[in-house]
Parts: structure tokens; sequence; C-alpha cells
């Protein structure tokens, strides 16, 4: 029998707690440890697409990117989303376990992965934790000669099958040395120029983020929130499957990107 607990052990060793940020709510939030696992299904966020998906298909436990519960509660109640989907999942008997941000700085986490999809080398952490060289926040990480901003834009493309990308910056500007921040990297900009990258691949940044960058002459590439971090869900779904032959795993196929470009 494998329990939440044992899927719980596999995450805390793929994405250890102590590499979460401090406001960070991580690690099993809903359920009982010793509880049977057969059903497990992976999604970037529970949302009431995401939720109905895991209680349709009689999921065990759903392993989500982002945290829900995120903020402390003070009620329960079906008045609030959050309220409601985690009372549905519970009436469901569905257990949740997030990494977030200890799946962002991983060893072999988002931003590990996302150095990987742009072919960049020598990946090593935007903030190293504590004592470590290898782990940490962020990713920066070296281009090929002869990159430019035009490379690194039509590989997005390519990979995350995306039409168009908002960028800042000249698309032939060359390319040496990359930040990497999956979701909302915004805030990793200072870090960039400081470590003397000319570009940041992000998910999303504000607006005087990104004049920030520009005055920098720091290229900026925003893929989007949801595509700079759902491709890794799909990814977790392959590990947890491989490492648990006889547990049924699959990732969320309801949840889409809410930001339509029309
Ligand atoms: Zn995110």
């Amino acid at each position: 029998m494998i329990t939440v607990s044992d899927v719980n052990q596999f995450m805390l060793e793929f994405a250890p707690l102590a590499l979460a940020e401090d406001w960070d709510n991580v690690g099993l939030l809903v359920g009982d440890p010793d509880s049977a696992v057969s059903r497990v299904m992976t999604c970037l966020t529970i949302t009431p697409d995401s939720a109905k998906e895991a209680i349709a298909r009689q999921a065990d436990l759903i392993v989500t990117h982002h945290p829900l519960p995120f903020r402390p509660l003070k009620r329960l109640t079906t008045e609030q989303t959050s309220g409601r989907l985690l009372l549905e999942l519970i009436k469901a008997g569905i257990a949740v376990i997030s990494p977030h941000t200890a799946f962002d700085s991983a060893l072999n986490g988002i931003n590990a992965q996302l150095a990987k999809c742009f072919k960049l080398s020598n990946p090593r952490p935007l903030i190293p934790a504590e004592n470590s060289a290898e782990l940490g926040a962020g990713r920066i990480a070296e281009a090929a000669s002869g990159t430019t901003l035009k490379t690194l834009l039509d590989q997005a493309k390519s990979e995350f099958a995306l039409p168009q990308i908002r960028f800042v910056g000249s698309p032939d500007s060359p390319v040496h040395l990359v930040g990497l921040c999956c979701g909302s990297g915004g805030s990793f900009l200072q870090t960039a120029i400081q470590s003397k990258c000319d570009t940041l691949i992000t998910g999303e940044a504000q607006f005087h983020t990104c004049l920030e960058a520009k005055a920098n002459e720091v290229s900026l590439l925003l893929l989007g929130h949801h595509t700079s971090e759902r491709f890794a869900v799909q990814e977790l779904a392959r590990l947890l499957s491989q490492h648990f032959a006889k547990l049924d795993v699959w990732v969320s196929e309801e949840e889409e990107d809410p930001i339509s470009i029309g």
C-alpha cells in the first residue's frame, strides 16, 4: 500500500522544504498522512476546473505547484473560492501536497528545467542558499556563442508552442548570461543586474520592472506565468509514475492559462 506520507516523502527528497521561501506554505497541506493512495493528479493550481477533474477521476491526492490553502485560514466556508474548493476536496477525501518555491529552487526543479529548455549551460543559483553553491533561488546560466534574444524567442515559441511572446529589448541583442526565474520573477531583476545577466527569463513582470530592465539594458522574456511553470507539473507526473509504478498518475487536463491573447 502506498500512503500520502510515502508520496510526501518522495516530494521532500525531490524538493526539500528548506529551499522554500519564508513566506511560502508548502508540504502536506490537506489530508491524513496514513491514508492509502492509488490515484494522483498533478496540476499547477487547484481551480474549480482542476478540482472538479480530480473529484470526477477519483484522485486520492493532488500534488499542486501553487499551495491551497496559501494564507492562514480563520474560517472554512463556501463563501470564498478557496474555502469552497477545500471543502469539496475534503468531502471527496482528496489530500493536497504543494512543493511551490521548494520545487522552483530544487536541484532538478523548475528553474533548472527552464535552463534546459533554453539549452543553457552551467546553471547555478541566482541567489544561492546558505552554505550551498548548487542550491538556491532562480538560476543563472550561459548561452552558446552567437545566441541572440531572437534565438531565445524562437526557442520559447517552439518549446512551449506559443504564437507570440512579450519581451523587453531588441531581438538582435547578443545573449551571454541569462537569469531564470519561473512565475512572477520581477523581484529577481536587481540580482540579475548585479550578477551581470544580459537577459532575464521569467513568467511575468510589472510595467515598472520592464522599464527598469530597459534602463539597465537587460532584456526580459515574459513567457507568461502559466507557461513558465506548467510544463514542470507534467514532468512531475512522469517522475511520480516512474518512482511509484503502482500509482495511477496524470497531469490535470482541465486546467488552462486563464489569460487569453486575442
Ligand atoms: Zn507560480
